[in-house]
């Protein structure tokens, strides 16, 4: 029996990513790989994005036509939380490096035929409160489309997928993800609306796809992967995050574990009692600390310090100074603070004048709550 399980419904256990590559049949992003790429960003160097899908072949690409497209959306059930912010800001940086086609599909649809006691309301107001967070990161409406899908579905996209879903069995879906008969048919066939995000810029664009995701997403690429064969289009690339680390300690941030993520909306004092409880890798007294250090590879509050905010340089620094036992929990959580804190209340300023901009990026005037 497997000791985890990784879809996109549910990650149970601890995850081993050098068995989850080969589970998936992922290749690791390796220097020689990054060096290719010409993009150093921290997110890679860190390993955060760890494993790909034929991202030598979008390189190849991109060095011979100059462009490629991204796709990278959300499903939506709740409001985002640093993760999410972690990959938006990495997938936009990315966009303006390659002068990439930007396409973020949002699919409230799936997390509606996902999650008991989501509302089907509830689900479409989250996918444009995540809109606006995501522009308020920075979404630029140049060479960027945005769909939702039970807002703003069109012809293309559903045509697409209508097309795709006649090359996808069921029994491949039960083996994918898992599904019982049990579970309800909206689920079975939101892989073909996934596949024709995935597809749509090569599709509607021809241009090949380099899909941005966490690992957990990665069984819609192996459908896409495999319908785009059928249809002999270009199969969709991948760049596969780990999870970033929940602050009790758990493998990923989770909704049902409130404390163990920090959203957008909560406010100084929720963050601070957060961060406060948060689990670390230091020892249970200052002098035991001072004496033989922390460890830093299992602290998601070091973990959050190097990929939010820290330079290379400062990451190296703190690294070294958490091992020697120079730097103390209590002294690094009030530093976590201050600076999610302050990122919090920049990101609602911009997410103020993001709501303006909404209709730049979406027609929503008939969805009444
Ligand atoms: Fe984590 Fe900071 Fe404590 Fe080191 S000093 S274990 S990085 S909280």
């Amino acid at each position: 029996m497997n000791e985890f399980i990784v879809t996109p419904y549910s990650v149970v256990g601890k995850v081993n990513y050098d068995k989850l590559i080969k589970q998936f049949g992922l290749s690791l992003i390796d220097d020689r790989l990054i060096e290719e790429l010409n993009f150093p960003h921290k997110l890679l160097l860190f390993k955060y994005f760890f494993a790909h899908r034929d991202l030598d072949k979008i390189i190849r690409v991109y060095k011979e036509n100059g462009k490629f497209a991204i796709v990278s959306g959300r499903g939506a059930s709740e409001h985002i939380h640093l993760a999410h912010v972690l990959l938006f800001k990495f997938v936009l940086e990315l966009q303006r490096r390659f002068n990439a086609f930007l396409f973020v599909p949002i699919s409230e649809d799936e997390k509606y035929f996902a999650k008991q006691g989501l509302s089907f309301n509830d689900a479409r107001k989250y996918a444009i409160e995540n809109l606006i967070d995501i522009i308020a990161l920075g979404l630029d409406k140049k060479d960027t489309e945005v769909l939702i899908d039970t807002l703003t579905m069109n012809a293309k996209i559903y045509g697409l997928a209508a097309k795709l879903a006649k090359k996808i069995t069921l029994s491949t879906i039960k083996a994918v993800y898992g599904f019982s008969n049990e579970q309800n048919i909206g689920l079975h066939f939101f892989p073909a609306i996934q596949a024709a995000h995935i597809l749509y810029p090569t599709v509607e664009k021809d241009l090949p796809s380099l899909v941005v995701i966490s690992v957990d997403q990665d069984p819609h690429m192996r459908i896409a992967r495999d319908v785009a064969a059928k249809f002999s289009l270009f199969k969709p690339a991948a760049l596969e995050s780990r999870f970033l680390k929940g602050l009790t300690g758990e493998e990923k941030m989770s909704a049902s574990e409130p404390y163990s993520a920090i959203y957008v909306n909560d406010t100084p004092e929720l963050v601070k009692r957060k961060i406060w409880k948060a689990f670390t890798g230091g020892k249970p007294t200052v002098e035991e600390q001072r004496r033989y250090g922390g460890k830093p590879g299992i602290c998601p509050v070091y973990e959050y310090h190097v990929l939010f905010f820290d330079t290379l340089e400062e990451a190296k620094k703190r690294n070294t100074r958490c091992r020697n036992g120079d730097l103390l929990c209590g002294d690094c959580k009030i530093e976590l603070t201050e600076r999610i804190i302050k990122f919090l209340k920049e990101h609602k300023a911009k997410r103020e004048k993001a709501v303006d901009k909404i209709h730049e990026f979406v027609d929503i005037e008939e969805f009444q709550q």
